[in-house]
């Protein structure tokens, strides 16, 4: 495997590697074996200014918003080869930081990355307004056209799950729309980030276009997301944290696109292919270890096939095979911390005393590193924690169900909407759950297919805007109505 190299102590800011003002360190820790991976520079308000000024310039004195759009494509098309080239190495760096298997970062996030980099590469060369006649003057006396134009300065701040894919979700369709960017990776996992930062130097985009500060959400990310320079705040992470960033920002009415949590509901019809319904579902919640936003912790069971499935279940879930995130085959790797793998396990203590059952899993395996179980509990009710709030790990709750109407409605009790599956072969049941369902994405007969063209993002207190797609590059832009008196 190749060595992971990246540029760990210092800030990326106009171009240049920095050291942070105050020089402040946070310590980064493999959490597969708990063993100290590097200190980061920790930025502060001073580095903020740094960042967010140099991408002020980069903004308004050029070249990039005002580079020929051809130009601006083969810079994109160019860090995506970088990204392929550097593929098994962003992939060793992530794992290494965040948890996320080896094998789900290099052959799924990479993969996605460089084509979507390429795909809003494509778009650079047709970002186009429209030519309007007005109602009630003649077209022989005014043209009236729109022109789309980047919104300026984008603060991404993203979360530690996922942190190479965030970073490319994120910039991709910014820099294709001409806009420049400070990303501020979180604390927890900031070194593929950093990578992907070095990888766009190279690529060739001017200095300030792109910015990579690490640093905590209090000291770096909050003095970000408030900035008056920062015209637009593209956020991924908590609902809890999204809320303080709307706040925070409020005062400058910056353009806010919000990717938050989910607690999606995943529904196993009697007349579905069991084999793959049984496997899909384990791997919409288990993926990443739960951690990841679209887990599918909720598992509605149709009555007369729920005791096969919780056998299934039950006889498949310890097969798999949990360790060091590195190791090809490992499909469960370690929690993102001590903290949150305690966390985790406070939502499934608290269910057992609410009455549920742990039918597979419940803890261990004991550390170095942060491993736990993938989690089965049976008895669960609609009304408890553990079907109610984000747990962002390998717990799911196992629940049957009767009707399709009483499906519909328990999938969509909860404040949440981003994600929803359904195993089904009747084709109709399946597309008037994807229909009434209120989620952002939803999958039949699979789950967690993510395409570059495809947009994703949440209903509800999942967010707001969407990630990829045509919709993605649309919330870096805005429209400008332009009216010529020709007569
Ligand atoms: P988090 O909200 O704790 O942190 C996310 C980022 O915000 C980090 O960079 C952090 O440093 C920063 N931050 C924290 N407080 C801040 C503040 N007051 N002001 C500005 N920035 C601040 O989230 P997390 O624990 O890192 O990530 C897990 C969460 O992310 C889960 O809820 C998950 O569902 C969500 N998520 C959503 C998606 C999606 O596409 N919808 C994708 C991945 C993760």
């Amino acid at each position: 495997m190749p060595q992971n190299d990246t540029p760990a102590r210092q800030l990326l800011i106009d171009g240049k590697w920095v050291d942070p003002i105050e020089g402040g360190t946070i310590a980064s820790y493999d959490p597969s074996t708990g063993e100290l991976l590097a200190n980061l520079a920790a930025a502060g308000p001073k580095d903020v200014e740094a960042a967010v000024q140099a991408a002020r310039r980069a903004f308004d004195d050029g070249p990039w918003r005002t580079m020929p759009a051809e130009q601006r494509a083969r810079i994109l098309h160019r860090f995506a080869d970088l990204i392929e080239e550097n593929a098994d190495e962003i992939a060793l760096i992530d794992t290494q930081d965040c948890g996320k298997p080896y094998a789900f970062i290099r052959d799924i996030d990479l993969p996605n990355m460089a084509d979507l980099l390429r795909y809003m590469a494509g778009w650079t060369t047709k970002l186009e307004g429209r030519t309007i006649p007005l109602s009630r003057q003649s077209p022989s006396d005014f043209l009236s056209y729109t022109r789309r134009q980047p919104v300026g300065v984008v603060a991404q701040i993203i979360p530690w799950n996922g942190a190479a894919l965030a970073s490319i979700w994120k910039l991709a369709p910014a820099l294709a729309a001409g806009c420049t960017v400070v990303l501020k990776p979180a604390e927890l996992a900031s070194l593929a980030p950093l990578k992907i930062g070095a990888l766009a130097m190279e690529a060739g985009f001017p200095a300030g276009v792109v910015n990579v500060i690490t640093g905590s959400g209090q000291d770096a990310g909050a003095p970000l997301a408030g900035h008056p320079a920062v015209d637009k705040v593209a956020f991924t992470g908590s609902v809890g944290t999204g809320k303080s960033i709307v706040a925070s920002a409020a005062d400058n009415l910056s353009k806010m696109t919000l990717e938050l949590g989910g607690k999606s509901p995943v529904v196993i019809y009697d007349d579905a292919d069991l084999d793959k319904a049984v496997d899909g579902a384990l791997g919409a919640v288990l993926y990443a270890q739960g951690e990841a936003c679209t887990a599918g912790s909720r598992l509605y069971v149709q009555r007369g096939i729920f005791d096969d499935v919780q056998a299934r279940i039950a006889a498949a879930v310890p097969e798999l095979k949990i360790g060091d995130s590195r190791e090809r085959g490992v499909l469960v790797g370690p929690l993102i911390s001590d903290n949150h793998r305690s966390k985790v396990m406070g939502f499934i203590d608290g269910a057992v005393k609410e009455g549920a059952e742990v039918i597979a899993g419940g803890d261990g395996p004991h550390g170095p590193g942060y491993y736990l179980a993938p989690t089965v509990l049976g008895g669960v009710h609609d009304d408890m924690m553990v079907a109610r709030e984000e747990i962002f790990g390998p717990v799911v709750s196992l629940m049957p169900f009767d009707t399709e109407e009483e499906v519909i409605r328990r999938a969509n009790d909860t404040t949440f909407g981003l994600a929803a599956g359904v195993w089904t072969s009747d084709i109709g049941r399946a597309h008037r759950y994807a229909d009434k369902v209120n989620a952002g994405a939803v999958w039949i007969n699979c789950y967690n297919v993510f395409d570059a063209a495809l947009p994703f993002g949440g209903f509800k207190h999942s967010g707001w805007g969407k990630e990829m797609g045509e919709e993605a590059l649309d919330s870096y832009l805005q429209s400008k109505a332009i009216t010529v008196a020709i007569s």
